[in-house]
């Protein structure tokens, strides 16, 4: 039967563009590309993506105004503010030119940006487009901003001490020095940031890139607070076939060396593209990796600043005997890295898509958060208490981040954990479905519905 009035098969993407929000977004594009949606992503000149290794993508380079690196997290907030006053114009003009050449009037395109796009937001509900949000981070993060106006109010934030092991009344397991943002001296930047990840205009629907089997009791209490469709749909990268979006060039002769390597044997080592440690602190992983006696694969990126080679800040005794045990690279396929059979370990800075990769993989991890969700994410993965289906297949083997002499200990937990790949993916599934309908048919209805409400 012919349907009736709205149809989006035209989707505009608009990534926020940091490695671990692009991949998420464009894994998206993939997977709703598959089911036969045209995508065109919009996106900032700073890190705009590669176009070449999605050759069925449009790509819109919106001109954002940014001169210069930003110090993330430091100039995060001010970075997102010039980011979203400056691109917003383009955008509008890019939509409103592609609505003009519109030569049917119910193919209308639909509007996904990243939940820190907002001027997307605001450009769609201009025009009178439908919207949807995608979060890349996890649900579970997100409650715990939510909960800082709270925590004013009863006056446990700020806390004496910012790095206090006191648990947070009505957060679980977290503890203070957990929250995800502790500079409690000046509370202005989380607030900001809280207004911008909870106010969801007139979108329609959240897209979340994680799992119901993970993360059901957040996304149970998101859905109360948010009246939108709320669809966990990931693991992403499992189900969008593999297409790089990497930002740096993947060495991918990694693989090669891993071939070589045991099963299980290896411990995979890496921060994701923004987190970085000190010299002193790379002397030590360093050394801890050496006395572990165990394989690793170590991704070090280059000095953004000044593009000195990963080797350069560690220790010569340390090259020295590096020999065939251990192996270095600048950028690694991960998801490819993490899937290897050799690989037995991820020693992570618990990033949320780092986090999915390795959970989907079974590999366990150890846990070095720096700032962020990061903390967050860790605390979930190292008190075990989020499981792969009914507590049968938890994560025994996570190592909260403690002196770098564990790392031997760590290692010595090969075993991959048995995930449990039906679970993970048939609430996915069901999520991916209502999406499509909701884009391909039923979107016109539930805007109007909601406005209904
Ligand atoms: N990644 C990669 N190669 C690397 C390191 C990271 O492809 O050498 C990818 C990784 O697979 C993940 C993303 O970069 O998808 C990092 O996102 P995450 O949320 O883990 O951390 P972020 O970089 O946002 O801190």
């Amino acid at each position: 039967m012919e349907k009736q009035g709205w149809r989006c098969r035209k989707l505009v993407l608009v990534p926020c563009p940091f490695q671990g929000h692009i991949n998420p977004m464009l894994q998206l594009g993939t997977i709703l590309h598959s089911k036969g949606f045209s995508i065109t992503v919009a996106h900032a000149q700073f890190n705009s993506p590669q176009t070449s290794n999605h050759p069925d993508f449009i790509f819109q380079s919106l001109a954002d105004g940014i001169s210069s690196k930003p110090d993330i997290p430091r100039d995060f907030l001010a970075f997102m503010s010039s980011l979203n006053l400056n691109c917003r114009a383009p955008f509008q003009e890019f939509l409103s030119q592609m609505i003009g050449k519109q030569e049917q009037q119910d193919e209308l395109p639909c509007i996904i940006y990243d939940a820190l796009m907002y001027f997307a937001e605001a450009v769609s509900s201009h025009l009178k487009l439908p919207s949807i949000i995608l979060q890349t981070g996890s649900v579970t993060t997100m409650l715990t901003y939510f909960a800082y106006p709270r925590l004013q109010e009863e006056g446990y934030i700020p806390p004496q001490d910012s790095n206090s092991t006191e648990l947070v009344p009505g957060l679980h397991l977290l503890r203070f020095k957990d929250l995800p943002s502790n500079t409690f001296d000046d509370l202005d930047p989380t607030l900001q940031l809280i207004a911008i990840l909870s106010n969801i205009g007139s979108s329609s629907a959240i897209v979340w890139n994680s799992m119901d089997c993970l993360e059901q009791s957040s996304l149970a209490q998101y859905q109360q607070q948010f009246r939108v469709p709320n669809l966990s749909i990931g693991p992403m990268h499992k189900i969008a076939s593999a297409s790089s979006s990497s930002l740096l060039e993947e060495d991918s002769s990694c693989i090669s060396w891993l071939n070589k390597q045991g099963h299980n044997s290896v411990i995979y080592v890496s921060f994701g593209s923004i987190a970085s440690v000190d010299a002193k602190e790379l002397t030590e992983m360093a050394w801890g990796l050496n006395n572990s006696k165990q394989p690793f694969l170590w991704v070090i990126r280059p000095d953004p600043d000044n593009g000195a080679e990963p080797t350069d800040w560690l220790p010569d005794e340390f090259k020295e005997t590096l020999g065939e045990r251990g192996y270095i690279v600048k950028w690694a396929p991960q998801q490819e890295v993490l899937a290897h059979t050799a690989v037995g370990g991820f020693w992570s800075h618990c990033g949320w898509n780092s986090t999915i990769e390795s959970i989907s993989e079974g590999v366990p991890m150890i846990c070095r958060p720096c700032f962020g969700d990061q903390k967050v994410n860790t605390i979930y993965i190292s008190q075990y208490t989020w499981s792969i289906g009914d507590m049968k297949h938890v994560l025994p083997l996570v190592e909260s981040f403690h002196p770098y002499d564990r790392v031997g200990r760590a290692v010595s937990h090969k075993e991959r954990l048995e995930v449990d790949r039906n679970l993970l993916n048939c609430a996915s599934k069901q999520a991916l479905t209502s999406l499509s309908t909701l884009l391909g048919e039923g979107f016109f209805l539930l805007t109007i519905l909601r406005v209904k409400l």
